[in-house]
C-alpha cells in the first residue's frame, strides 16, 4: 500500500524576471521530473508548470507505511514499539504532514538554507509565492493555522476545512484543512516556516525526540520565531512536548527576542514622559528614587535586581554603603553585558566588586541561587513576559525564592493618553506583552500576596494624575511571618 502526501509552490514572473527562478531557487531543473529517496518514502519533485509567467513546482511523497512501521520498532520511547504507530499508518499517508516537512527539510536543503551558488543574489529577494498543500492534517483546525500563519507576513492564509466525505457532507469535518498561502516572501523564509508548523500542527512527531532537535527548530525558526506569540506552543508541540527541551527551546528564544528587542528604547521613552512633566525628572530616575525609598524603608541590604537589564538600579544601590549585596539577574546576555561595562566590573576595586555579582537567568523558572535575599526588585520586567508565564515567574519568586520584600513596577496603561506622542491604543514599548490599569495590577497583585502569604501595598511613582492615576505603578509586597519570632526584625 503507498500513499501519497502533496505540496506546490507557486511564483509569478516577466520576461526580465522569470519565474522559472523558482528552479534555481529549489536547486531543482523544472525541465526534469526527480525522484529522491527519504527516510520514509520516494519523493518525487516536478513542474506541472514552467513559464516565464507562472511557475509551479510540486512536492509528492510516497509513503511506505510498512517501512514506516519498520522504522518505528526501536525508535519509540524507551525502545518499545510505538503504539501510536497503528493508527499513525491508517491515517498518516493521505496527508502532507510530518513526513512531508522532514522530506521537505532533505529534498530543498539548499533552498531552506537560502543558498544559491549559481544565482547567490536570488534566494535575497522576496518573490509573489502560492503555497498550497491540499491536505494539510491540523490539530486545532482553521483556526490555530490562522494563529500560526498570520503573523508570519502572508497578504493571504487560507483554511477550508476538508469534509470527511463531500458525498455526506453531514458527517462533518475531518481533521484536515486546505491550505493556501499567498505573499511576497523569500522562499527559505516560506520553506522554514512549513519545516516548523507542519509537524507542529500534525502534532503527531512520532519518532523519538533528540536534544539537537531544539537546534533544528531554532535553525529553522531563525527571524520569525522568537517574536512569534504562539513561539510556546509552537515550540512545545514541536518538540513532543518535552518539557526540558521544550524549556531550553524557549529560554534561547527569548534571548534571540531580547537581543533583537533594543532595551535602550525603555529609557528613552521614560525620559520623553518625564518631559512633558513639569519638573522634567526622566521617569526612569523616579522610579529609581521611590524603588530605593522602599527598599531603605524596608531595611533591605541583600537585594535582588531581577530583570535588571542594563544595570542602572544596580549601579544606584552600589552608591548607597547599606546595600551590603546586590545581585542583577537579566535573561539577555546583551544587557548583562551592557551593564558589566556601565559598572566597569573589571576596573572595581575588590571591596566594590565583593558586593555585586549579576548573573543570566531567566524569571520563569525557580532558580536555587535566588533564595535567601531580604529583597527582589521588578522594575519595569512583568511586561516583557507573556501572561501565560506569569504565574511561572509568580512561583519563581514569591513561591521559591521568598524574599521578604518584592517590589514590582510597571506602566499604568491609563497614563497612556497623557503620552503626546504614543499613537492611541498603543503600549509604550514594542517588546510590552501587556500593559494594565490600576486595577488590573491591583488584582493580580493582590491574588499574588493572598497566594504566596504576603501583604502589598500600592506607591504611585511620577505624577498622581486625579484622573488617570500616575505612569508607573508600584506594588510593595512584604512576607508575613507566621512564626512567633521574625529573623532580623525588631519587635
Ligand atoms: N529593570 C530594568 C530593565 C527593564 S527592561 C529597568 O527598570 O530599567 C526588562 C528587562 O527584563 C530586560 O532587560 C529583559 O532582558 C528582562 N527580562 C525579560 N524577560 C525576562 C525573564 N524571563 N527573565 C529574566 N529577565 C527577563
Amino acid at each position: 500500500m503507498l500513499s501519497c502526501m502533496f505540496l506546490t509552490i507557486s511564483t509569478t514572473g516577466s520576461a526580465e524576471d522569470p519565474a522559472t527562478d523558482l528552479g534555481f531557487l529549489l536547486h531543482k531543473h523544472p525541465g526534469k521530473v526527480q525522484a529522491f529517496s527519504t527516510s520514509h518514502g520516494i519523493a518525487h519533485v516536478f513542474y506541472p508548470e514552467a513559464a516565464d509567467e507562472r511557475c509551479t513546482a510540486a512536492l509528492l511523497l510516497e509513503v511506505d507505511p510498512v517501512a514506516l512501521v519498520r522504522r518505528g520498532q526501536g525508535k519509540g520511547r524507551g525502545g518499545a514499539p510505538d503504539a501510536a504507530l497503528a493508527q499513525y499508518v491508517n491515517d498518516r499517508p493521505y496527508a502532507a504532514s510530518s513526513l512531508l516537512a522532514v522530506a521537505l527539510g532533505s529534498v530543498f536543503r539548499s533552498a531552506l538554507g537560502g543558498r544559491c551558488t549559481a544565482r547567490p543574489e536570488l534566494p535575497e529577494q522576496a518573490r509573489p509565492l502560492r503555497i498550497e498543500i491540499p491536505a494539510l492534517p491540523a490539530r486545532g483546525g482553521a483556526q490555530l493555522v490562522h494563529r500560526l500563519f498570520d503573523p508570519l507576513g502572508w497578504d493571504l492564509v487560507r483554511a477550508e476545512p476538508v469534509p470527511l466525505d463531500e458525498q455526506f457532507p453531514e458527517w462533518g469535518d475531518s481533521r484536515y484543512v486546505r491550505l493556501v498561502l499567498e505573499g511576497e516572501l523569500r522562499l527559505a523564509d516560506a520553506l522554514r516556516q512549513l519545516y516548523v508548523l507542519l509537524p507542529v500542527l500534525d502534532d503527531a512527531k512520532h519518532y523519538w525526540v533528540a536534544p539537537d532537535e531544539v537546534d533544528k527548530l531554532l535553525r529553522a525558526g531563525d527571524g520569525w520565531l522568537a517574536a512569534h506569540p504562539e513561539n510556546g506552543l509552537i515550540s512545545a508541540r514541536y518538540l513532543a512536548r518535552h518539557k526540558g527541551l521544550t524549556r531550553e527551546a524557549l529560554d534561547r528564544l527569548e534571548l534571540l527576542r531580547l537581543a533583537e528587542a533594543d532595551g535602550s528604547e525603555v529609557e528613552e521613552l521614560d525620559n520623553a514622559v518625564g518631559e512633558t512633566e513639569e519638573k522634567a525628572v526622566p521617569l526612569a530616575v523616579r522610579r529609581r528614587e521611590a524603588i530605593l525609598g522602599a527598599l531603605r524603608a524596608a531595611g533591605a541590604s541583600r537585594v535582588l535586581d531581577l530583570g535588571c537589564g542594563q544595570g542602572q538600579l544596580v549601579q544606584a544601590l552600589l552608591k548607597e554603603p547599606a546595600f551590603t549585596e546586590i545581585v542583577g539577574v537579566d535573561v539577555s546576555m546583551r544587557a548583562l553585558g551592557m551593564a558589566a561595562k556601565r559598572l566597569r566590573l573589571e576596573r572595581m576595586g575588590e571591596q566594590q566588586s565583593s558586593r555585586v555579582q549579576l548573573l543570566q537567568g531567566s524569571l520563569a523558572y525557580t532558580d536555587k541561587r535566588l533564595a535567601g535575599y531580604d529583597a527582589a526588585v521588578l522594575s519595569e520586567v512583568i511586561e516583557h513576559l507573556d501572561l501565560p508565564r506569569l504565574p511561572a515567574l509568580e512561583y519563581a519568586v514569591f513561591g521559591a525564592a521568598r524574599p521578604r520584600t518584592v517590589l514590582v513596577t510597571t506602566p499604568n496603561v491609563e497614563y497612556n493618553v497623557r503620552w503626546e506622542t504614543l499613537p492611541a491604543g498603543h503600549v509604550r514599548h514594542g517588546d510590552h506583552r501587556f500593559e494594565w490599569n490600576r486595577a488590573e495590577f491591583g488584582g493580580w497583585a493582590a491574588s499574588v500576596a493572598g497566594r504566596h502569604g504576603y501583604e502589598v501595598a500600592f506607591v504611585p511613582v511620577g505624577d498622581d494624575d486625579p484622573e488617570v492615576g500616575p505612569p508607573t505603578q508600584m506594588a510593595v509586597f512584604t512576607r508575613i511571618d507566621t512564626g512567633t519570632q521574625k529573623e532580623g526584625e525588631v519587635a
